[in-house]
């Protein structure tokens, strides 16, 4: 189900001392999801340890969160603290698991180079570099950067098996990946414009 009429709008402007600071609360309250440990990893190290793929520009997209985000657990924050930072929208895509209507959603026609971020903890995901145009109404990549993407089954739908791609770091659901892609990857990374947040080369 889509929410209809949900208000879309970018949190981007949400500071990030005040970000971490909500988040290190949170964290001193131990208030757990119960699927924190979704993945089982350990929160990625920005810059470190990526591997550059098929030529494509280094990996090494600096963390708009700096150091914030290797020291703060953003699996356990609770669902009232996400609320309180994300859209009504971002919230219902990112941590619910929803998709937004095709060709509603912020960037599925975006040409603007930058980096691609996950709304909720400001890893870098996405290359512009790598989007390109799917036809589909939702913004598609043939690569994702570095590790910070991970993937896996998802049977929510009964007998149409997929593999749902979320945030490495803080589970945040992104959207499917399909094996239709362009090269050199021939990956389809289908992501809904409300799990990301833009930060153009420019900024
Ligand atoms: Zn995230």
């Amino acid at each position: 189900m889509v929410v209809e009429g949900a208000v879309v709008c970018r949190s981007s402007v949400v500071g990030l001392g005040v970000l971490s600071v909500v988040a290190e609360s949170a964290r001193r309250e131990q208030v757990g999801l119960g699927r924190s440990v979704f993945f089982g990893v350990q929160v990625q190290k920005m810059g470190a340890g990526m591997s550059a793929r098929s030529g494509e520009r280094p990996a090494a997209v600096p963390s708009a969160s700096g150091d914030t985000s290797q020291q703060t657990d953003f699996k356990s924050v609770s669902d009232d603290e996400w609320r309180k930072r994300l859209t009504q929208q971002q919230f219902y895509v990112a941590r619910k698991k929803g998709t937004e209507r095709a060709f509603t959603g912020e960037y599925w026609n975006t040409k603007t180079a930058g980096t691609y971020l996950c709304v909720c903890c400001k890893t870098p995901l996405f290359s512009s570099s790598t989007k390109f145009d799917s036809g589909t109404g939702w913004p598609s990549y043939y690569d994702s950067i570095g590790e910070n993407v991970k993937s896996h089954m998802d049977w929510s739908i009964p007998f149409m098996p997929r593999t749902e791609v979320v945030c490495a770091v803080c589970d945040a659901h992104l959207g499917h990946v399909f094996s239709d892609g362009p090269r050199p990857t021939g990956k389809r990374y289908c992501i809904n414009s409300a799990a990301l947040d833009l930060k153009s080369e420019k900024q």
